[in-house]
C-alpha cells in the first residue's frame, strides 16, 4: 500500500534568516539583482532537497516568495495598482514598489492573514485588467524539474480566496472578478501540465469561513471550467485553518483531490467525513500533522485518527501531511541549544513536522513500526505529566476572579479628573513606544549577548539612547513622551524572557510581513511574574523630563497571540495568568510615579476565530483579560491601548469594553477606512488615529498629515482626538523617524490653531 507524503508549504525564512537578511541587502542596494537572484535561488534549491532528504513525495513548489505569496499571485495574474501600473510589468522593482511604496506613493495595504500573524498585501482591483503577467510557478517548477530532478507540486493561491481578499469592487461584484480571472488560471495550470506537473495545489482558505450560497456557487463554476479545460493535470483544493463549511457541496466540487485540517478542525472534519462520507474517486489529503503548534505530535493518537480517517475512505484515497503550510514555524529545533532539555525533547519545528508526516505514514504501511511511535511521542506525553510546571499560587488566583477584580470607575468621571491632571493640549502628541533600533542599538545588544559588552556598559548605553530620544522629543515638542524601547528585542519575547513559564528560542524565527520575522516565545508552564521588567528603563526616562512619561507594556491578549502557546490548557486560563502578571508590572510603575501607560494589543484582532459563533467566547476572554490587567489602577492613572492592521468594524464594541482612556490606531495605510468605524459606533473614549505610515521608509507632506487629520476632525471631537504615527517606530532610521515626527508636530499645530 502506498500512502504518499506530502507537505503544503515550506517557511521561507531559512534556519538562520538568510532570506530576510537577503532581501534587505538587496533593498539596501548592497547586492545587484543578479546576486539577489542567486542567492535566492540557493535557499530554494536547498528547501527542496532539504524535504525530499526527509522523505516527502509531493513536494510544494511557488510557495517560496520574495515577500508575501498573495502578492505572488495578484502580480502573476495582473492585479496591479494603478499607482504602478507605469513600472515595468511584473518586474522586481514593481513588485516591491506594490509591497513597500515609494517616494511617489504609498504601499498597499497589509493585513492579517486569516487567523495568523502572517500579513499579506492586499490586492487593489478597481483599475486591474487581469492577464498572465508571467508564469512564475512555471519557472519554479522547471527550476526544480531541471535541476533537482525534483517534479514538484505547484502551490497557488486559488481564484475564489484572492477575489475574497482583495478590495477596490463591490460585493455585486465578486462572480464577475472571479470569473475575469479564470481563464488566466486555467492558461496558467496548462503551462504548468505541458511542462509534466502531475499536481497542482489550489489553496481555498476562505472555505473554512461561513460562506454563503453564491459563494459556494462561484465555487461549483470556477472548479466546473477547471476540471473541464484542464483535464491533464491533476488539482487538488486545499483548505486549512479549521474545518470546512458547506462540506457536502465542497466535497463534490470536481477536483482529484481535496486537502482537509484534521488539527484546527474541533473535530468537525472528522464528523462530516463520518456522516456524510467522501467519494472514492477523490484523494483526500489528510491535515493531521499540526502545522501551527511547535509541540511534538503523539504520533500514537495521530494513527488512531487516521485510522478512524480511513474507516470512512480507502487507504490508497490517503495523502498525510501537515494540517497547513508550514510557515507558521520555525524552521528546525536543531539549533536549539539552551533551552530546557526536556522542552527541547518536546518540540517539533517545520523539518520535525516533515519527519511526523513521514513516521506516519511509515507506521500505516507497516503496522509493526508501532514501536517507533511510541518511542517518538514519550517526550511529550512526559512533558505533559510533569507537576513542576503548575504554579500553586497562580491557580488558587485564577480561582479568585470574578467581573469586579476586572472593573474600574467610569469612564466620563475618569475622563474629567484626568484632563485637570495632565493638563494637555488640544491634539496631543504622542509615539506609539518604540524608537529605531539602530545598527549601534542592535550591535550593543549583541554584544552584551554575548559577553563582550559588562551589564554595566550595556545599561548604560540604554541610558544614553534614552536620554538622546528624550533630547529629540523635547526638540520636537511633543506632548507625551516614551521611552522608546531600546532595551528591547521584540515587544513579546522582552517579556517571555522575564516572565516566569516563558522560554525564548535561539532561533525560533517566523515570518511576520516581508522581510520581518518573529521570534515568539514558547510558554511552556503556568505563568507568573518574577520582578519588574519595565520599571528601571521608564523611570530613567521619566527623570530626564517634566513631560508626561508613558509606561510601554505589552497587554495579555497579544502576549498570548504572539506566542506559541500550550496545547495542554485553554486558551482562557492561559490568558488570565498573564493578565495577573501584567497587572503586577502596573501596579510596580504607578506606584512608582508612571501614570500614563500603554498596554498594547496589537493582535487582539488576528485572534478572532475564523467561525462567527466562537468570536464571542473569544472576544469575551479578551476582553476580560485586558480589563484584569488595567483595571487595579488609580482613576487618574490613564491606561492607552494600541493596535494596527486591524479592521475594526467587528471588534469596535470590544475595544470599547476594553475601557481604555486612549487608543491608538493604524489608520493611514488602509487610506482612512476606519474613521468611519467609529463615527458610526460614536465612539467616546480618546482615539488617536495614525496620521502616517511607519512601515514605509517615505515621509508623508504636511499637507498629507494635515489632510489625513482634518478628515478624521470631520467626524470625531477634537477632545477625544490624539495625534500619533500610526504604530512604532523601530523600523525606520533616525532621521526618517525624526524628519517624519517633525512633520506630524506641525501639521498637528496648525491644525490645532484652526480648532
Ligand atoms: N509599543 C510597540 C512599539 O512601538 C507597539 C508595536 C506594535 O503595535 N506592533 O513598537
Ligand atoms: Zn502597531
Amino acid at each position: 500500500m502506498n500512502i504518499v507524503t506530502s507537505n503544503t508549504g515550506y517557511p521561507r525564512i531559512g534556519e538562520n534568516r538568510e532570506w530576510k537578511h537577503i532581501l534587505e541587502k538587496y533593498w539596501t542596494k548592497k547586492i545587484t539583482r543578479v546576486a539577489f537572484e542567486l542567492e535566492m535561488k540557493q535557499l530554494r534549491i536547498n528547501y527542496l532537497k532539504k524535504q525530499r532528504s526527509k522523505g516527502i513525495e509531493l513536494i510544494p513548489i511557488g510557495d517560496f516568495s520574495y515577500y508575501d505569496q498573495v502578492l505572488d499571485t495578484a502580480v502573476m495574474f495582473g492585479l496591479i495598482p494603478e499607482r504602478f501600473q507605469s513600472m515595468e510589468e511584473a518586474s522586481l522593482e514593481q513588485y516591491f514598489a506594490i509591497a513597500r511604496g515609494t517616494d511617489e506613493h504609498v504601499a498597499s495595504e497589509m493585513t492579517k492573514w486569516f487567523n495568523t500573524n502572517y500579513h499579506y498585501i492586499v490586492p487593489e482591483l478597481q483599475d486591474a485588467t487581469p492577464k498572465l503577467t508571467h508564469n512564475r510557478l512555471l519557472d519554479l517548477f522547471n527550476e526544480a524539474r531541471y535541476e533537482l530532478g525534483i517534479k514538484g507540486k505547484p502551490v497557488i493561491l486559488g481564484p475564489v480566496t484572492l477575489i475574497a481578499l482583495s478590495k477596490g469592487y463591490e460585493n455585486s461584484e465578486f462572480k464577475e472578478k472571479v470569473a475575469e480571472l479564470i481563464p488566466h488560471y486555467i492558461k496558467a495550470f496548462q503551462e504548468l501540465a505541458e511542462a509534466g506537473a502531475e499536481w497542482i495545489q489550489i489553496d481555498e482558505p476562505i472555505l473554512v469561513q461561513d460562506i454563503d450560497q453564491p459563494t459556494i456557487e462561484v465555487f461549483q463554476e470556477v472548479y466546473s471550467r477547471f476540471n473541464k479545460e484542464l483535464p491533464e493535470v491533476k488539482l487538488l483544493l486545499q483548505t486549512y485553518y479549521g474545518s470546512v463549511e458547506r462540506y457536502e457541496e465542497v466535497i463534490q466540487l470536481p477536483v482529484d483531490g481535496i486537502g482537509l485540517d484534521f488539527v484546527h478542525d474541533k473535530g468537525s472534519n472528522l464528523e462530516k467525513l463520518r456522516s456524510s462520507g467522501f467519494p472514492s474517486d477523490k484523494l483526500l489529503a489528510c491535515g493531521v500533522i499540526d502545522g501551527r503548534s511547535i509541540w511534538k505530535s503523539n504520533l500514537l493518537d495521530k494513527q488512531d485518527q487516521v485510522a478512524k480517517i480511513t474507516s470512512y475512505i480507502q487507504p490508497s484515497q490517503l495523502i498525510i501531511q501537515p494540517s497547513c503550510s508550514l510557515l507558521h514555524v520555525p524552521v528546525t529545533t536543531a539549533n536549539e541549544k539552551s533551552l530546557p532539555e526536556q522542552l527541547v525533547d518536546a518540540l517539533a519545528f517545520a523539518d520535525e513536522k516533515l519527519k511526523e508526516v513521514v513516521l506516519l505514514s511509515g507506521s500505516l504501511k507497516s503496522p509493526e513500526k508501532k514501536d517507533e511511535l511510541r518511542a517518538y511521542s514519550c517526550a511529550i506525553t512526559e512533558f505533559h505529566k510533569d507537576t513542576g510546571r503548575v504554579h500553586t499560587d497562580v491557580q488558587r488566583k485564577l480561582s479568585q476572579l470574578n467581573e469586579l477584580t476586572a472593573t474600574r470607575t467610569s469612564f466620563e468621571v475618569r475622563k474629567e479628573q484626568q484632563k485637570k491632571k495632565w493638563q494637555l493640549p488640544p491634539l496631543p502628541t504622542t509615539t506609539i513606544g518604540s524608537f529605531p533600533q539602530t545598527k549601534e542599538v542592535r550591535a550593543a545588544r549583541l554584544k552584551f549577548k554575548k559577553g563582550s559588552l559588562s551589564e554595566a556598559d550595556y545599561e548604560t548605553f540604554i541610558q544614553e539612547e534614552i536620554q538622546k530620544w528624550v533630547n529629540i522629543q523635547e526638540e520636537l515638542q511633543l506632548d507625551v513622551f516614551v521611552h522608546g524601547e531600546f532595551e528591547r528585542t521584540d515587544m513579546v519575547e522582552f517579556f517571555g524572557q522575564r516572565l516566569n513559564g516563558m522560554e525564548v528560542t535561539t532561533n525560533g524565527w517566523v515570518q511576520s510581513y516581508g522581510s520581518r520575522c518573529v521570534k515568539p516565545p514558547i510558554i511552556a508552564a503556568d505563568i507568573s511574574f518574577d520582578q519588574p521588567m519595565t520599571l528601571k528603563e521608564t523611570l530613567y526616562a521619566k527623570s530626564l523630563t517634566t513631560k508626561p512619561m508613558k509606561g510601554m507594556l505589552t497587554g495579555p491578549v497579544t502576549i498570548l497571540n504572539w506566542s506559541f502557546e500550550r496545547d495542554d490548557i485553554s486558551l482562557r486560563e492561559m490568558l488570565n495568568q498573564l493578565a495577573l502578571a501584567i497587572q503586577e508590572e502596573i501596579r510596580q510603575l504607578e506606584a512608582n510615579g508612571i501614570e500614563m501607560i500603554q498596554v498594547d494589543e496589537p493582535a487582539l484582532r488576528e485572534g478572532l476565530p475564523l467561525k462567527e459563533d466562537e468570536r464571542a467566547d473569544y472576544l469575551a476572554n479578551a476582553t476580560y483579560a485586558f480589563r484584569l490587567a488595567t483595571s487595579s489602577v488609580e482613576p487618574t492613572t490613564q491606561i492607552h491601548t494600541h493596535m494596527c492592521y486591524s479592521e475594526f468594524d467587528e471588534i469596535i464594541e470590544t475595544i470599547d469594553a476594553l475601557d481604555a482612556d486612549v487608543i491608538s490606531i493604524e489608520a493611514s495605510r488602509s487610506h482612512g477606512e476606519m474613521i468611519h468605524t467609529f463615527e458610526r459606533y460614536e465612539y467616546q473614549k480618546d482615539i488617536g488615529l495614525g496620521v502616517y505610515d511607519i512601515h514605509s521608509p517615505r515621509i508623508p507632506s504636511k499637507i498629507e498629515m494635515k489632510r489625513n487629520l482634518e478628515r478624521a476632525l470631520r467626524v470625531l471631537n477634537h477632545e477625544q482626538f490624539w495625534v500619533n504615527p500610526d504604530c512604532g517606530l523601530k523600523t525606520r532610521t533616525t532621521e526618517e523617524t525624526i524628519d517624519a515626527l517633525k512633520v506630524m508636530v506641525k501639521a498637528a499645530e496648525e491644525v490645532r490653531t484652526n480648532l
